[in-house]
């Protein structure tokens, strides 16, 4: 049942009223809906560094929002605009993110009100480490209780700052690696990690026209070869999935949305190339192969067939939400539709692959490298050249069958070689996260086309995902 959204909620109260909306049509317990729906603890640090002959007094949180499990898990921000509202509701988005992908986590996410752009590597590195240093004291970056990764404004730079830190404080700590997430792989990182959310978007939307009754509910047909594709934030998370979607599947990126205005061309962007060109810049505005738009915004309104909004929360709200026209919408970003779009648009009859779903790429490889750093050893190491040596034998005996026959008989162009093939991390990393897309996938399609009640995928995800924290609570006690 719809709510009549009138006014713009705030970030965490559309998170919990799309949680509600999900809960109404479930038989928990009483109390027990309270109690998943609340967050935890959020804490709030200022500290000081200096910088430039003065004193700059930063402002931080940590918000944890569920501990049914722990480790609890989620990004830290940098961003001008963080606040307590928007942790909370990024930290509940993880704990229903992680049940749906099924990483053993409670849900967490930390944030620092700051402007990247404005600090030299050195000045990011010392604020960095002193943040870094006030959440360890308190446990809240610690391997066994709460690990922190990427997000908006960080990447793996920032993460070897965070676990060296976590070094220093805990010398004696030999798990001190699994502390954070999203390492550069020379610093006890994983391979396809930087890549995953955006290629977990891709593996989304591969399962997703796996299953032709929702390709159909959002009017469209075939697979992603030929799809216009307008992505907004060309950032980790916009980058990855447009170009794997551009190289690999075949779709057409028709739209980018930047900071500071939009580039289009029905032809088909160059991803790479307008990655390079905002590098160099620090825009998209001057980039000659395309048509500049300087109301950025105004692009997510543009035909399309999948809308990728990958940058930031509420930029698709009351104000604007009637006039998308993309009939098929995947939440890269957390949180980019509030409720009261998210409304709009499901009464348009748009199909939405919601949040917690689409971005869980994420999470899902940093599970691999925490399991990495927990284990000491990179996955594939122990069995890749045995693999290799089994498939071989069988290469061999079908060679050795072929002479015995007297038949002409070759393998297949690149066969043999592909065949021989031992998987190593890379390849792991994204069989992994595959089987882990396509899984939370099949979990939420079959409820949304099994239930009357349930219309959307986001309500589907949230049933499974408060169904799996729920029996994690009834089975342990709280
Ligand atoms: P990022 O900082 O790498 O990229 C964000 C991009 O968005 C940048 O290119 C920035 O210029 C652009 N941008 C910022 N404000 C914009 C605006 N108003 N209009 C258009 N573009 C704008 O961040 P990211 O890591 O790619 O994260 C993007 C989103 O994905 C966030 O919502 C984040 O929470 C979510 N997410 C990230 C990860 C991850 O692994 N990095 C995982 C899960 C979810």
């Amino acid at each position: 049942m719809d709510a009549g959204i009138k006014t713009e909620p705030t970030f965490r109260e559309s998170v919990d009223l799309m949680f509600n909306r999900a809960v109404a049509l479930m038989d928990l317990p009483p109390g027990l809906e309270d109690k998943i729906r609340v967050c935890n603890s959020t804490y709030t640090v200022r500290f000081g560094v200096k910088l430039r002959g003065s004193i700059h007094t930063f402002t931080g949180y940590r918000s944890v929002h569920s501990e049914h499990m722990e480790p609890v898990k989620g990004g830290i921000r940098y961003a001008i605009g963080v606040n307590q509202d928007e942790v909370e509701a990024l930290a509940a988005l993880m704990t229903y993110k992680c049940a749906l992908v099924e990483t053993p986590f409670g849900g967490s996410k930390g944030g620092l009100c700051i402007d990247p752009r404005e600090y030299d590597e050195d000045e990011l590195e010392r604020i960095t480490r002193r943040f870094a240093y006030e959440l360890a004291k308190r446990d809240l970056i610690n391997p066994a209780q709460n690990v922190p990764a990427p997000d908006m404004g960080t990447g793996e730079r920032e993460m070897a700052w965070i676990a060296d830190q976590y070094k220093r404080m805990n010398t004696s700590e030999i798990n001190a690696n699994a502390c954070v997430t999203g390492k550069p792989p020379n610093a006890g990182g994983i391979q396809g990690r930087v890549e995953a959310t955006g290629r977990g978007v891709q593996y989304a939307l591969q399962e997703f026209f796996r299953h032709p009754d929702g390709v159909a509910m959002a009017g469209l047909n075939g697979t992603l070869e030929g799809k216009r594709v307008i992505v907004q934030g060309l950032g980790n998370v916009g980058y990855h999935a447009a170009k794997f979607l551009a190289e690999e599947d075949g779709s057409i990126i028709t739209g980018i949305i930047e900071r500071d205005g939009a580039l289009v061309d029905d032809g088909g962007l160059d991803v790479d190339a307008i990655r390079q060109w905002i590098a160099n810049h620090g825009g998209v505005k001057g980039y000659p192969n395309a048509t500049y738009v300087e109301d950025g915004p105004v692009v997510l309104e543009k035909e399309c067939d999948i809308l990728i909004p990958a940058a930031l929360e509420g930029v698709i709200n009351l104000t604007n939400a009637d006039r998308v026209k993309a009939p098929l919408i995947i939440e890269a970003a957390n949180g980019p539709l509030t409720a009261g779009a998210d409304e709009i648009l499901r009464n348009k009859g748009a199909v939405i692959i919601p949040d917690m779903y689409a971005n869980a790429g994420g999470v899902t490889v940093s599970y691999f490298e925490w399991v990495k750093n927990l284990s000491h050893i990179r996955f594939g190491r122990m069995q890749r050249r045995q693999e290799e040596a089994r498939h071989m034998l069988i290469v061999e005996e079908l060679e050795r069958l072929s002479e015995h026959l007297g038949e002409a008989w070759t393998m297949t162009g690149d066969f043999k070689e592909k065949y021989l093939r031992g998987a190593g991390e890379l390849e792991l990393v994204r069989s992994g996260l595959d089987d882990t897309m396509r899984g939370a996938y099949q979990a939420m399609h079959n409820i949304w086309r099994s239930r009357d009640d349930v219309t959307d995928l986001r309500t589907a995800a949230y049933i499974v995902a408060i169904e799996r924290v729920a029996s994690s609570y009834q089975a342990k006690g709280l």
